[in-house]
């Protein structure tokens, strides 16, 4: 009997090295693939901000489209739609007698009840579903915790999982293609069900703009993008050789690796980043730079196992402490935080890049963050709230983790408040950055 598997790309959006599109190959005679742009996470929360602003919808865009191209060399048409996927997997499963479905695992609440809404409409169907964790760079089932023994302290959770844990090694597609099913009919209206129909960014909401010549963040979407960005960081400018170094810096392309929104949306997994660091560090170089890239990408582990072990808690106002702090959410305040209109310049410049790129360095938000929660004193969340919304690299574990880091409601077990004057003087010693933001006229 002919077997037919149909993937659901999520945050997983690659070819390469990518668990459920090779299972699903390796299993099936025929396969297919749908993504969905849910209206949902392009409409406005509970704070006023739009889930996603127009950089990261660009992004996705660039991602998606090149991801749809990609696929089709391997035969499988991607099925793109604007639209709640449970009002579209469950109908392409019926229609095209799927047998086995495929998904990266997701945990965080909104992204599984989507899920078990799609589940809860084919229970009747004797249906395979393959959900893997591929989004990390410590596969779950090797790490030495179960999830409620996962440390609350970062530097506990590296030693043992670098002490114990062998990143799994990449999948390979494999080279049997599987039969095209879906003739690739492309429409030009939403309105013909079964026909490709990638929307616009007007269709999302936005006018479509240029980015601006002073963005650290110029990089478009896709796979090939940020093997690009790899290609360039790595291999050409050897940049990764004098990470630690540079990693604090503020102005330009190249401080620091400027991977994050391709890990976020999965278009490169960090086992890719891994073994191709492994191989610059024996043909090129091995030295504490290269090895200071894995330790962030532990980082980025660290707060998806922290969520998957505090759960709700990641959102709540007491965080994983449940701590009772007063907050204020006096919106004055708030507006003059986002329009970089506080007392402190450097948290104005901080502000301004992030509303006109899209991005800001890893310093940046710090500082910011925390003089929102700590000085300010502001409702943590609708600072992560704006984040969520404007961040080209949003990632839900990273941006609410690192919240609740900053805002003494999460990981940090010295409660840090970053003094914003001694900062700005020890990283942007000459206003270079500051400069850059607040008096854009001189440059
Ligand atoms: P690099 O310095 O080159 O680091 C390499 C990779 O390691 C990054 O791409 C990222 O995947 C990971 N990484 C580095 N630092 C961290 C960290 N502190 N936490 C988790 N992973 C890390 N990162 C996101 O990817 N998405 C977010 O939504 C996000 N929100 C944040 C919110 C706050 C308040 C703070 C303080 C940090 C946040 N970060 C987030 C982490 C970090 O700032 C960015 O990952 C980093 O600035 C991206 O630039 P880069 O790729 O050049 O990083």
């Amino acid at each position: 009997m002919m077997k037919t598997g149909l993937v659901w790309f999520r945050n997983d959006l690659r070819v390469a090295d990518n668990y459920s599109l090779s299972k699903s190959i390796l299993e099936n005679d025929r396969v297919i693939a749908v993504y969905c742009f849910d209206p949902r996470s392009f409409a406005v929360g509970q704070y006023g901000f739009k889930k996603t602003e127009k950089y990261r919808a660009k992004f996705l865009l660039e991602t998606v489209i090149e991801l749809k191209k990609n696929l089709a060399k391997l035969n499988i048409t991607l099925f793109i739609y604007h639209s709640k996927p449970e009002e579209i997997i469950p109908d392409l499963i019926y229609e095209y007698a799927v047998d086995n479905v495929y998904s990266q695992k997701e945990w965080t609440p909104e992204e599984l009840d989507v899920a078990v809404s799609i589940k809860g409409k084919i229970s009747n169907l004797n249906l395979n579903w393959v959900e893997s964790y591929d989004q990390f760079l410590f596969h779950p089932d090797d790490i030495p915790f179960k999830w409620q023994g996962i440390p609350k302290v970062f530097t506990q959770f590296r030693k043992l999982c670098e002490k114990s844990v062998a990143v799994r090694p990449l999948v390979s597609l494999g080279s049997l293609l599987p039969a095209n099913i879906a003739p690739d009919i492309i429409s030009n209206t939403a309105s013909d069900t079964r026909a490709t129909y990638i929307p616009t960014l007007q269709d999302l909401g936005f006018d479509d703009f240029t980015t601006d010549p002073r963005s650290a963040f110029p990089f478009k979407g896709g796979e090939q993008e940020a093997l690009a960005r790899v290609q360039n960081y790595f291999w050409n400018t050897k940049n990764i050789s004098r990470y630690k170094t540079t990693r604090n810096g503020l102005v330009g392309i190249d401080y620091s690796s400027k991977l994050s929104a391709w890990l976020a949306n999965g278009s490169i997994s960090p086992r890719t980043l891994y073994f191709e660091l492994l191989k610059y560090e024996q043909e090129v170089e091995k030295n504490e730079s290269t090895y200071w890239l894995v330790f962030e990408l532990i980082w980025r582990d660290f707060f998806k196992y922290i969520s998957i072990k505090h759960g709700d808690d990641l959102f709540k106002i007491g965080g994983i402490l449940n701590k009772d702090y007063e907050w204020s959410t006096d919106k004055r305040r708030i507006q003059q935080w986002i329009s970089g209109e506080t007392r402190e310049a450097f948290v104005n410049a901080n502000m301004l890049e992030l509303m006109k790129t899209g991005f800001m360095s890893n310093r940046g938000r710090q500082n910011v963050a925390s003089f929102f929660a700590k000085e300010l004193t502001l409702d943590w969340r609708i600072g992560a709230a704006y984040f969520e919304s404007l961040l080209i690299d949003y990632d839900v574990h990273s941006n609410y983790g690192n919240w609740l880091y900053v805002a003494g409601v999460g990981n940090d077990p010295r409660d840090r408040k970053f003094n914003i004057q001694t900062q700005s003087q020890r990283y942007d010693p000459r206003q270079t950055y500051t400069s850059l933001w607040l008096q854009p006229t001189l440059f």
